[in-house]
């Protein structure tokens, strides 16, 4: 490429080296790019399971075992009716047979096995290598009756009426039309799209030009230095507010030095290279890249290229809020910039004239005119064609990713399986609400918000009843009133898929990339509908997982986690308060964890402590610290401080989702125990034959927030008076604290 502004002349035709054969600076396009599309919402507390790599070890042995293995005993006398009853269908027979225990194996000294050790024992994650568990259980269900009804639609078995399912398979038989026969040729199709903006970024001429186009390179998901998105107004949370914020380095790290993880600068020079680029040219946009990465660290504070970083990462929908930002009048806003028209731009975005708008980054506005101008023009661009091809060519990484060769496996079926995946990849959001809403019916949706509703105010009485001071209580109290409540699927129609019109002849990428563009875009049409806090923003309800995300002050219960062993509309209610139950009241809990008690009933930053509550809630966040810290799970050691969160979820979670249950006079407290167990079953694969493999996985479990599922149980449970009122647990059992040792948030 040429360093003075001039359209590059790419030559489509010229792109015969494959991707993944390309060989520039001396490294091949790694599988990996830092800058990944990803939807995670990192505001959002995700409660699934580590879901990538998978592993496990004989028997858990964290708590007291003895070697006999004979001994039958009987639970508790406190105990009434243990068993499940037949319409309990949520627990297997297998489950009712360990009644009959070991005294390794007795509910007093190791719960979790207690309950588990069968399907422990039972279940190889050797052989396939990979974790085993309630919740994986779960997700493979759910994705293959989604995945059945799909192809039945398909093949005409069963009709639909929705037009985006029709869109989708419209888009499914797109793709087997191009009759591909690898993902090169994927891959091939990709790079031609993707050269097509790389030309557009790199034929603009000046500043102006730019500032004229910026609305189209935002459509086009082009990563600009100005940045903005749309989210809840952080002072008024009716109504929603544009949020700018400016570039980070691409290539260089946050402070301005060379970056020694070359990953960026390879993928980028990979590509480039095979799209028929010249190693000059590269070189211009890299070197030409790096010196806009030090203009933008040099007149940004350290803090704002930080926030910069965490915007341009985050691929859910709105900001990534991390604090308050700067209200600045927007006519005062719009004349900083000399060399920008930005009410062009915000008019063409919005359709509206605001009255104020956030600076996420305010260094960076302050110097816009240092770091926009004409004679960096050619930085600028190359800064901005490097930030496209890292973040669209995450297309094809996913695609290398997700689709390894299957042996024995015929060019249609990779076909349809490539087809597939792309398909529910575009189509996410329509997959979400559609067969959310089929396969949670209306009863289990009315049964399940009802649990919500009654969790919530088993909340509000251990609340009214705790320690905190009248000021504490009131914002708490406030909280849980508002919280919202999202059961199962979303209820946005997801219009944005009505602007994509799919023909016979359509491009099969430029499609894809429009239905991904059209998502991104579609939070600008928004700005001028009032908030509103039921909305998804790109969370699957197909996923079996559960959130609270602090921002919106509101959990999400998605329908992919409304099966068993966690819910079932037939099952008792302690069974259920034992599974969603538990779920649904550690989702409440996060809204007063650490994080999540720095935000409001709206969700806006607000202290909601007094400094007596604080200091005591200090003090109980350390007490739960030391009662996980340093503990042993197959080689790995649990820090306290890392995994607190979720433990305090976890802990006061049990606690109100048993108070939830006694209301209810209905408790089988047996039931609800051996729910919470069976619901948190989870076998890990640590590979006994490969040491650097196993050493992985195990830092992945130092690092997990969450605590492995069976410390999860047992400790959740050796704090809770009623287990050990429900199996007798005397000192000395395994299961045995002591009550003034106990962890209670609230009491
Ligand atoms: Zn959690």
């Amino acid at each position: 490429m040429s360093n003075g502004g001039n359209a590059m002349k790419i030559q489509n035709q010229l792109l015969k080296v494959t991707m993944f054969t390309a060989v520039l600076l001396g490294a091949s396009i790694t599988s990996q790019t830092v800058k990944a599309d990803e939807t995670t919402d990192a505001n959002a507390t995700k409660d699934a399971t580590a879901k990538s790599e998978k592993t496990a070890v004989p028997l858990y042995n964290g708590f007291k075992s003895t070697d006999n293995d004979v001994a039958t005993t009987e639970p508790a006398a406190s105990q009434t009716n243990a068993r499940e009853t037949t319409e309990d269908n949520v627990s297997s027979s297998e489950d009712q047979t360990t009644w009959i225990n070991t005294n390794q194996f007795k509910p007093q000294n190791d719960y979790y096995d207690y309950l588990n050790h069968k399907w422990i024992n039972k279940t190889d994650v050797q052989s396939d290598k990979m974790d085993a568990g309630a919740s994986l259980d779960a997700q493979r269900n759910i994705n293959q009756r989604v995945q059945n009804k799909f192809y039945d639609y398909l093949n005409g078995t069963e009709n639909t009426k929705s037009q985006n399912m029709q869109k989708a398979m419209d888009f499914y038989n797109l793709y087997l039309s191009k009759n591909y026969s690898s993902t090169e040729d994927i891959s091939k199709d990709a790079a031609q799209g993707i050269m097509k903006v790389v030309n557009q970024i790199d034929s603009l001429e000046d500043l102006s030009d730019f500032s004229k186009n910026m609305n189209d390179l935002l459509k086009e998901g082009v990563t600009m230095p100005i940045g903005v998105k749309v989210d809840i107004d952080q002072r008024n949370p009716d109504l929603r507010a544009l949020y700018f914020y400016g570039g980070a380095p691409v290539l260089l790290k946050d402070n301005g030095e060379t970056n020694e993880d070359q990953t960026n600068q390879n993928t980028i020079g990979g590509f480039l290279s095979s799209s028929g680029l010249s190693l000059s040219s590269i070189q211009g946009i890299v070197v030409n890249a790096s010196k806009f990465d030090k203009i933008l660290v040099d007149n940004q504070s350290a803090e704002d290229i930080i926030t910069d970083h965490y915007q341009n990462n985050y691929g859910a929908e709105g900001i990534n809020r991390l604090g308050d930002y700067l209200g600045v009048n927007y006519v005062n806003f719009t004349n900083m910039p000399v060399f920008i028209d930005m009410d062009h731009f915000v008019n063409g975005v919005t359709g509206m004239t605001p009255g104020y708008v956030y600076e996420m980054t305010p260094s960076f506005y302050n110097n816009i005119n240092e770091i926009m101008t004409d004679e960096n023009f050619a930085e600028m661009k190359a800064w901005m064609i490097c930030n496209y091809v890292l973040n669209s060519s995450n297309y094809i990484h996913n695609l290398i990713a997700n689709f390894p060769e299957v042996e024995g496996e015929t060019k249609a079926e990779f076909n349809q399986r490539m087809a597939y995946y792309l398909t529910t990849d575009a189509f996410g959001d329509a997959f979400s609400k559609y067969f959310g809403e089929i396969f949670l019916t209306k009863e289990a949706k009315e049964t399940v918000t009802d649990m919500a509703e009654n969790l919530v105010s088993a909340y509000k009485d251990t609340i009214s009843n705790s320690w905190l001071e009248a000021s504490s209580k009131k914002a708490a109290l406030e909280k849980l009133d508002d919280m919202k409540l999202n059961i199962g699927y979303p209820t946005d129609s997801y219009s944005y898929y009505n602007k994509i019109d799919i023909k016979d002849d359509s491009d099969f990428y430029q499609t894809y990339r429009d239905i991904v563009d059209a998502r991104n875009y579609n939070q600008y049409a928004k700005y001028q509908k009032p908030a509103d806090r039921t909305e998804w923003a790109g969370l699957s309800s197909l996923n079996d997982n559960a959130q609270y995300v602090p921002s919106k002050n509101a959990i999400f219960i998605n329908t992919g986690f409304l099966q068993a062993p966690f819910f079932d509309v037939k099952a008792s209610d302690s069974t259920n308060y034992g599974g969603i139950g538990t779920v649904i009241g550690h989702e409440l809990s996060h809204g007063f964890d650490q994080i999540g008690s720095l935000y409001d009933k709206d969700g806006l930053f607000k202290n909601m402590w007094t400094a007596n509550d604080l200091e005591k809630y200090s003090e109980k966040t350390a007490q739960l610290s030391k009662i996980y810290d340093k503990t042993n799970f197959q080689g790995a050691t649990i820090s306290g401080d890392t995994t607190v969160n979720e433990n305090l979820a976890d802990n006061a979670g049990l606690k109100v989702a048993e108070k939830a249950l006694e209301k209810t006079n209905a408790a089988n407290w047996d039931q609800f125990y051996r729910s919470y167990a069976k619901a948190n079953r989870y076998k890990y694969f640590i590979d006994p034959d490969n040491a650097s493999v196993a050493a992985k996985r195990r830092e992945q479990l130092e690092k997990d927030a969450h605590s492995p599922f069976p410390i999860r149980v047992n400790k959740t449970l050796q704090n809770s008076d009623q287990f050990d009122k429900t199996y007798g647990v005397k000192p000395g059992d395994g299961m045995w604290v002591d009550p003034d040792k106990r962890f209670n948030l609230w009491s």
